[in-house]
Parts: structure tokens; sequence; C-alpha cells
């Protein structure tokens, strides 16, 4: 792995020598990078990345777009631009690493962004869901074919699935991996 570029020390992120701790072992859900859907394999491997929007001086500040992807410097081989695409006018890109969000402390620290720095609250739960609900990222994918088959309680809220709901898509995610394979 030395060929990689680390990045800079986060809680649970990356040490001096560019060992990347994996996911806690009871950790319920390996992410996937929201720009090259690939999996992230290891926390320190991926960023938490969000807008920035351009606000009058003195007015409060305003976040939106809270995606998932990888660290540049694990972007998958034969992908340009390291799962990144240039910000909206008017925005700015903002991230964190992946790490800063796991856990109970990362539950906190997203709560803190809808507190203090203007994030939807939707796209915090989403996010704290993708992290804690156990199978919910890998349900996810697979929202339509539930909702088509008839298996959600009520549709869901803007991608907000409830735990009863992925453990329902969970029974039936292999036969939908099989039906959209090539
Ligand atoms: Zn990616």
């Amino acid at each position: 792995m030395s060929h990689l570029h680390t990045p800079a020390n986060g809680p649970g992120g990356v040490d001096r020598d560019g060992y990347l701790p994996p996911w806690p072992v009871d950790y319920p859900n390996v992410l996937t990078c929201d720009a090259c859907g690939v999996p992230i394999e290891r926390p320190g491997q991926g960023m938490l990345r969000w807008l920035s929007h351009a606000v009058p001086t003195g007015s409060p500040p305003r976040r939106s777009r809270l995606t998932v992807v990888h660290h540049a410097s694990y972007t998958p081989s034969g992908r340009h631009a390291d799962c990144y695409v240039p910000p909206p006018a008017d925005c700015s890109w903002g991230d964190e690493h992946l790490a800063y969000v796991c856990g109970a402390e990362g539950v906190c620290r997203l709560l803190k962004m809808v507190n203090c720095d203007g994030l939807p609250f939707l796209e915090a739960a989403v996010m704290i869901h993708r992290l804690l609900v156990p199978g919910y990222e890998q349900a996810r994918r697979y929202e339509r074919q539930a909702a088509a088959e008839a298996l959600l309680d009520a549709a869901p809220l803007d991608g907000l699935l409830r735990p009863q709901d992925v453990r329902e898509m969970l029974l039936h995610v292999d036969r939908w991996e099989e039906e959209m394979e090539p």
C-alpha cells in the first residue's frame, strides 16, 4: 500500500503508517460510493461530502447533497476525476473523513450539522440509516423493486426506508440481484 497517499488522521481513520482499520466487527453496513457505485472497503477510504451554498453575509449557513464518495487516493482505477464532480455555481464542496461520522459520536456530529450548519434533517436521517440500520445500504438499491412488489408498508419518504421495510427487503435481495444480472 506504500504507493497510496494516506489522508490525514481522523477519528478511527488512518494512522501514520497508512494502516486502515476495517469497519468495526459489529458494523452493520459497508457503504457504497455515491459517485461510482463501488463499495468503500474501509472507513479510511471514504469521504463524507456535501455542498456548501453561498449565502449573504450574516445569513445562516446552508448545506445540501450529503453523499459518501471514495477518498481521492482510493478511487477505483479507470475512473476519472477521483469520484469528484465540479460543484454547481455558487456552491463549494465541503468534506470530512467518513470515519468522522461512524458510531455514536458520528451520529452526534451529523445532528450538529443539522442544528448548526444548515443541513436538511432528512439528509442527515438517510445517512444515519445508511450507517447504522443493518442491511440498509444493501436494500436501498432495490427500493423500486420493493415498491413494485408492494413489499413496503408505505411509500418511502425521499429515500428514507424504515427498518422494518429493510428487514423485509433483505429476504428478496438475492433474487433481485439475480434478476438484474445481464
Ligand atoms: Zn467512488
